[in-house]
């Protein structure tokens, strides 16, 4: 498994909600912790393995000591208050830094990688990991936050590089 990286159309899915908390739901949440802090990333939603399921994994703090890998199974955003301006990197979208605008104070729900109630009030950084995190789950990219002009230059770019590697 992978970081998939746009334009993989499976960043574009809306991930499914999760039935079933079994094995295969702990060993993908193992995974995706490995690659979020391989990658030196606090965040990391499942479509971006490649996997279209409801799942995100965070932990702010992605230095060795003091790790705490988290994740939330079928988040549900409750409500959202406040603005805060943000200049977001996606491990998906490499090489790009998106302006966004985005919820201070953030309520969430959803289920812990157990199975039980998870009940998060986030706030700053955290808050905008969530909403980012989330976004992906909708198929969301921090692409779709930018005016049309700088998503185009992006995907041009992607393109020359697609055609590059293609024609070596
Ligand atoms: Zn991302």
């Amino acid at each position: 498994m992978d970081i998939v990286t746009y334009p993989d159309s499976i960043l574009e899915e809306k991930a499914e909600p999760v039935h079933n908390i079994d094995q295969e739901i702990q060993d993908l949440i193992e995974t995706m912790g490995e690659l979020m802090y391989g990658a030196s990333g606090i965040g990391l939603a499942a479509n971006q393995v490649g996997v279209a399921k409801q799942i995100f994994v965070f932990d702010l703090n992605y230095r060795e000591k003091g790790r705490r890998l988290n994740a939330v199974i079928n988040p549900v955003i409750v409500s959202g208050e406040d603005r805060i301006e943000f200049e977001e990197g996606c491990l998906s979208v490499p090489d790009f830094l998106a302006k966004t605008t985005r919820k201070r104070y953030l309520k969430v729900t959803g289920l812990d990688r157990k199975g039980g109630p998870l009940d998060i009030e986030a706030e700053g950084l955290l808050s905008v990991c969530i909403q980012h995190e989330v976004d992906h789950l909708n198929g969301t990219l921090i692409l779709d936050h930018v005016s049309r002009l700088k998503r185009n230059l992006y995907k041009k770019k992607i393109a020359k590089l697609m055609k590059r590697e293609r024609d070596r």
